[in-house]
């Protein structure tokens, strides 16, 4: 049976926006030895400001306008930083055939082109040979008809509320505070620099950052807890195999808030160090 106390500290849980889908959950967060972040959306904005362009063969417009059409389906916060970039109406009606390919970008055909926005491995899957010059920041590399078209420089920060978040875990004694991203070595490392993470690891594919989450579930004794914690885009598969999903900003994707066992409403990561006392403080009144 449930000692009385668990509804307790779920009800207050709740009342601050953390929901919590059962009193298991509870006691595996009081028991909390590693927390593992996802960066896009959750340690950082997830809004991302243009801070290059480089069109090879085409006008800076154009470049942005085919992106921003490209984009035009997914809910990327990429995607959304680059239509807002674009600043204009997009008709739908010119995208058809759009595909997502998650950890690498999407695809479109706009008109009756075939657009292709993302990364190095998205161009290294294409065959393409792109600008391999350093930038700072997040390189949206973008493809017309299967020609490089050059490649737009992004760049997203820390949240106000990240900062606070890793020093209210690393007061209550969590172990180890990692880092996920599917983002830049660079861009990773600059973030984990700036919030003071014990590790980061880089350039994964959601299929990567399940077997990360394996591997450091080895690290932990065996009475701890790893709580996984991201925004739910492309996260639904690491969110499951976590001791602890934790979907956080309440927009996430519908299988993000199926999969996760803690649902947090608002998008400050500071609740992760808040949901842990609760619980805490449950655990000690049950006992
Ligand atoms: P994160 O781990 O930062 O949450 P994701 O796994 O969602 O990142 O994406 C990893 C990388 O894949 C991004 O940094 C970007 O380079 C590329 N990518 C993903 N989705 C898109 C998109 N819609 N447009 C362009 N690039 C994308
Ligand atoms: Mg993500």
């Amino acid at each position: 049976s449930v000692p009385l106390s668990f509804f307790g500290g779920i009800g207050g849980a709740s009342k601050k926006g953390i929901l919590v889908k059962g009193s298991n959950y509870l006691e595996a967060l009081a028991n909390t030895e590693i927390v593992v972040f996802d960066k896009t959306g959750t340690l950082t904005k997830g809004v991302f400001n243009v801070q290059e362009i480089h069109p090879e063969g085409i006008s800076e417009q154009e470049l942005l306008e085919l992106t921003a059409y490209a984009e035009n389906y997914s809910n990327h916060p990429i995607s959304s930083s680059l239509k807002r970039a674009y600043k204009k109406e997009i008709n739908a009606e010119r995208v058809s055939n759009v595909e997502e390919i998650p950890g690498h970008g999407v695809s479109a055909v706009v008109d009756s082109k075939k657009v292709s926005a993302g990364n190095v491995k998205l161009m290294e899957k294409m065959g393409i040979e792109y600008n391999k010059n350093e930038f700072s920041g997040t390189v949206v590399h973008v493809v017309v008809e299967n020609i490089y078209a050059g490649l737009i420089v992004i760049a997203d920060e820390v949240k106000e509320d990240s900062k606070n978040a890793i020093k209210k875990l690393k007061n209550i004694n969590i172990k180890q505070i990692v880092m996920l991203t599917g983002d830049t070595l660079r861009a990773g490392e600059k973030a984990a620099r700036e919030l003071g993470l014990d590790k980061v690891y880089a350039e994964l594919l959601p299929a990567d950052k399940v077997e990360k989450v394996e591997e450091l579930l080895t690290e932990k004794s065996p009475k701890g807890r790893l709580a996984f914690v991201g925004d739910g885009i492309n996260d639904a598969p690491v969110l499951a195999r976590a001791d602890i999903g934790i979907a956080m900003g309440g927009l996430g994707s519908d299988a993000a808030i199926e999969a996760a066992d803690i649902v947090i409403m608002t998008d400050e990561p500071s609740k992760i160090a808040t949901a842990i006392k609760i619980s805490q403080k449950t655990l000690k009144i049950a006992s």
